[in-house]
């Protein structure tokens, strides 16, 4: 039986966000663990995400044109009350908003599956 970490990323890998929710407290939990974090019970079930959220904060990371140039880094809230730090693609890194609505999507990123998020 593997880590809970480790199903997170085999799930990805399958091209599906799943979250644990926890069967104690009914919230959602993220990043994956044993116990949840809110009331501690190990009764943590894997259910889809909808990758529907929202930008909770947003900053520009300048690097040099051959290391890849600017990017956006961000926290996103999902709908299901957890937040994850990602990027927004498919914008201009300084155009991404507090607020925005965003999707996720799975990407590749040197043989990794991962979660990037673009503008709804
Ligand atoms: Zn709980």
């Amino acid at each position: 039986m593997s880590g809970p970490d480790a199903q997170y990323a085999a799930f990805l890998a399958q091209g599906r966000l799943r979250l644990q929710r926890c069967g104690g407290c009914e919230r959602h939990v993220f990043y994956p663990r044993v116990l949840c974090p809110h009331c501690g019970s190990d009764d943590l079930a894997w259910v889809d995400a909808s990758g529907r959220g929202t930008v909770y904060a947003t900053t520009v990371v300048r690097r040099r044109p051959e290391e890849g140039g600017a990017h956006n880094l961000c926290l996103v809230d999902l709908e299901e009350g957890v937040r994850m730090a990602s990027r927004v693609e498919g914008i201009a890194p300084e155009a991404v908003t507090i607020g925005m609505a965003v999707s996720a999507r799975i990407a590749q990123q040197e043989g990794d599956a991962i979660v990037v998020f673009d503008p709804s």
